[in-house]
C-alpha cells in the first residue's frame, strides 16, 4: 500500500489537492447554484485543510498558491467578478492557516489523534477558523447581511469537520495500518447507497438508517470509517437537497433545508465520536502489545542464542552442541541413516598459552572454532566441549567419510594463519567415531574420547578411527 501513501515533501502531493480543491470548488458551486448559492457544506476548505495539515515545508506552500489559484478559476467559471474571487480566496486560505495554527498549538502530542482533547481542538479550530474566513470574506466584499455570514460560516465549518478527518484518517490508515483502498470504497459504497434510500425519499422514515450504515463502517474501519461515513454523508445529502428531494427537501426553503442538513451531520457525528475515539484507543492499545510482545520475543530469542552460544568462539556450546547430538541421534536410530563425529582437542595448547599468552592463544581457539563451522556447513554441526576440546557432528557420514573430514580439520588447522603460525602451527588431534544400533550420545562420545585420547599417545596430530589396534591416519602433512 506505500504506493499510495502521501509524500509530505512532495509538491506533487501538493498539486494533487490544489487539483482536488478546483475540482471539489467547481462541483459545489455548479450544485449550489440553482439554490441560491447556499450549499450545506464547502469541501474545498476540507480538503484544504487537510493538505496543509498533512504536507510539509515548500510543498505546503505550493498547496497555498495552487489553493488560491484554484479557488479564482472556480469563481471565474461561475461568473464571480474578479475583486469578490480575490476576497473569496482570501478568505478560503486564510482559515486554513489560522485552523492549522490554532489545531497545531492546541492537539494533544500523542498518537491517539481521536483523543477527545484533539477532537475539541480540531472542532474548536474549525469553528474559529470559519467565523474569521466569515468575517475576511464579509469585509472585503461588504456583505455585512447576518445570513451571508452565517452561511458562509457554517459552510466552511461543516467543509471542514467533516471532509479533513476523512482524508487524514485515510491516509494514515493506509500508512500504519496498511488499510485496503478496497475495503475503505466498498464500506462507503454502503454508506452512499444508505444515504441515497434514505434522503430520496419521503414514503418511510428511514433517517436511522445511514446511522446505522455510519456505525458499522465505524466498527469495520475505525476512525476511517466514522470519517469516511461523514464525508459520504453530506455530499449525498447535500446532493440530495440541491436537488430539493427527500427529507431534506420538506421544508421548501433553501435556508431550511440546509439547516436540517448539518443539524444531522452534527447528529451522526456526535453518535460516532465516541465509538470511534474508543476504537481509536483500543488500535493504539493494541498497537503497543503488538510492539511489546515483538520486542519481547526478540529478547527471547537473544537471551536463547546466548545461552547456547560459547561467549569466546561463538560456536555452539557444550549444551548446544550435545543437544545436537542426541537429535541426530533419535533420527538416525529412526531413519538408519548414517551418523558420525569428531572428537577434536589441541595439541600441547598449554604451551601456547604460556609463550604467545592467553590473549593469542584465545586467538587461536577462534581460528580452530571457524575452521570447524566452515568443516560443518549447513548439514553438520559444530561446537566447543569445553577448553580447547570441540566437537564436530556429522548426519549423513559414515565412520570413512568422517575420518577423511577429520583429516581435512587437520589441516585446516595446521595452516591456519595464525599469530604464531611461522614458529609453531596449532595441530590436533581426532578421536572419529560412528553410531551404531542403539547406541545413547555419553557411549558414542565415550568412544569417540577413548580414539582422541589414543591419538594423543600415539604422538598427538593424529586421527584414530578404531579402537586397538590403533591405525594413524597421515594424510596429509
Ligand atoms: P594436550 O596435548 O595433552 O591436550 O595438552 P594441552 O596442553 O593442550 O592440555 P591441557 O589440558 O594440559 O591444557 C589445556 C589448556 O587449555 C589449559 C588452559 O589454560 C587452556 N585453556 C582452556 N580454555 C582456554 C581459553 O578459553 N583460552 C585460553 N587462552 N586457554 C584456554
Ligand atoms: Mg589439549
Ligand atoms: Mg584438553
Amino acid at each position: 500500500m506505500n504506493g499510495v501513501a502521501l509524500k509530505p515533501h512532495s509538491h506533487r502531493s501538493a498539486l494533487l489537492f490544489a487539483f482536488a480543491y478546483l475540482v471539489a470548488a467547481i462541483g459545489a458551486l455548479l450544485l449550489t447554484k440553482g439554490s441560491s448559492g447556499i450549499a450545506a457544506i464547502w469541501p474545498p476548505s476540507g480538503i484544504m485543510l487537510a493538505g496543509v495539515l498533512l504536507l510539509r515545508g515548500d510543498a505546503r506552500t505550493t498547496l497555498y498558491l495552487g489553493a488560491f489559484i484554484a479557488s479564482m478559476v472556480a469563481n471565474a467559471i461561475i461568473g464571480t467578478s474578479l475583486w469578490v474571487s480575490i476576497a473569496f480566496s482570501v478568505a478560503n486560505i486564510a482559515e486554513a492557516a489560522t485552523a492549522r495554527a490554532l489545531i497545531l498549538n492546541f492537539k494533544q502530542s500523542s498518537r491517539d489523534i481521536a483523543s477527545a482533547r484533539n477532537i475539541i481542538t480540531t472542532g474548536a479550530a474549525a469553528c474559529v477558523a470559519a467565523v474569521l474566513s466569515a468575517l475576511i470574506a464579509s469585509v472585503l466584499t461588504s456583505e455585512f447581511e447576518s445570513g451571508f455570514l452565517i452561511s458562509w460560516a457554517s459552510t466552511v465549518f461543516f467543509g471542514m469537520i467533516t471532509i479533513t478527518p476523512a482524508i487524514l484518517f485515510i491516509a494514515i490508515d493506509i500508512k500504519e495500518h496498511e488499510r485496503s483502498l478496497v475495503s475503505i470504497v466498498s464500506t462507503t459504497s454502503l454508506i452512499v447507497l444508505s444515504g441515497a434510500v434514505a434522503f430520496w425519499q419521503t414514503d418511510v422514515p428511514l433517517l436511522w438508517l445511514p446511522i446505522a450504515a455510519a456505525g458499522f463502517a465505524t466498527y469495520r474501519l475505525g476512525l476511517t470509517g466514522a470519517a469516511v461515513s461523514l464525508l459520504a454523508l453530506a455530499i449525498t445529502g447535500a446532493v440530495h437537497s440541491s436537488a430539493g428531494l427527500g427529507v431534506s427537501g420538506l421544508d421548501n426553503s433553501v435556508v431550511g433545508t440546509t439547516l436540517f442538513l448539518q443539524i444531522y451531520l452534527a447528529g451522526v457525528l456526535l453518535a460516532l465520536l465516541p465509538l470511534a475515539a474508543l476504537l481509536s484507543k483500543y488500535q493504539s492499545i493494541m498497537a503497543d502489545l503488538v510492539f511489546a510482545r515483538q520486542s519481547a520475543d526478540l529478547q527471547a530469542a537473544e537471551a536463547r542464542r546466548l545461552a547456547e552460544t560459547d561467549a569466546l568462539t561463538g560456536v555452539a556450546n557444550r549444551g548446544k552442541i550435545i543437544e545436537c547430538l542426541r537429535a541426530e541421534i533419535v533420527h538416525a536410530k529412526a531413519t538408519g541413516r548414517d551418523l558420525s563425529i569428531l572428537m577434536m582437542d589441541v595439541d600441547h595448547f598449554k604451551s601456547v598459552n604460556d609463550r604467545f599468552g592467553h590473549a593469542k592463544g584465545d586467538l587461536a581457539l577462534m581460528a580452530v572454532a571457524n575452521e570447524g563451522r566452515a568443516l560443518a556447513g549447513r548439514s553438520g554441526h559444530f561446537g566447543r566441549i569445553g577448553g580447547e576440546e570441540f566437537l564436530l557432528v556429522l548426519p549423513g557420514i559414515g565412520i570413512d567419510q568422517a575420518a577423511e573430514i577429520a583429516d581435512e580439520m587437520r589441516f585446516g588447522v595446521r595452516h591456519l594463519d595464525w599469530v604464531g603460525h611461522a614458529m609453531d602451527p596449532i595441530t590436533l588431534s581426532i578421536g572419529v567415531a560412528q553410531h551404531a544400533g542403539m547406541q545413547d550420545d555419553a557411549s558414542l562420545l565415550g568412544e569417540a574420547d577413548g580414539r582422541l585420547y589414543a591419538a594423543k599417545r600415539a604422538g598427538r596430530n593424529q586421527i584414530c578411527i578404531s579402537d586397538p589396534p590403533l591405525i594413524p591416519l597421515r594424510r596429509l602433512s
